[in-house]
């Protein structure tokens, strides 16, 4: 399981977001009302599992290669983001409180293919 922290000023490229997980250092939220949100937890604890399975790195490039290619097809920075698989999975499952537990491997690519 990640650690929690709970950390006011997020990374520059974190600007508008309210939490960001960085494996395997932990899950960092801007306050402790995000952090408490079970949505959020959820949200992040998804992207934990697609890091975890990515190997890290892996995870960053995926994700900024899909946001460019995304970004030129849609050219919209919030379709782009919401497009990349890893984030379309993450939002369609945070409320689902059973999903990281029934949960199968590399389950974003088949949005990624959409
Ligand atoms: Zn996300």
């Amino acid at each position: 399981m990640p650690r929690h922290y709970i950390t006011p000023n997020l990374p520059p490229l974190c600007w508008g977001y309210q939490a960001i997980t960085l494996f395997p250092l932990g899950i960092f939220y801007r306050s402790e009302e995000v952090r408490d949100d079970q949505t959020t937890g959820k949200h992040e604890l998804i992207h934990w599992e697609q890091q975890k399975e990515m190997l890290c790195l892996l995870f960053y490039l995926w994700y900024l290669v899909e946001y460019l290619i995304k970004l030129i097809r849609f050219m919209n920075h919030q379709k782009a983001y919401r497009g990349i698989g890893f984030e379309q999975e993450a939002k369609k499952y945070e409320r689902d409180p059973d999903y990281l537990s029934t949960r199968k491997p590399f389950h974003w690519i088949r949005l990624v293919l959409r």
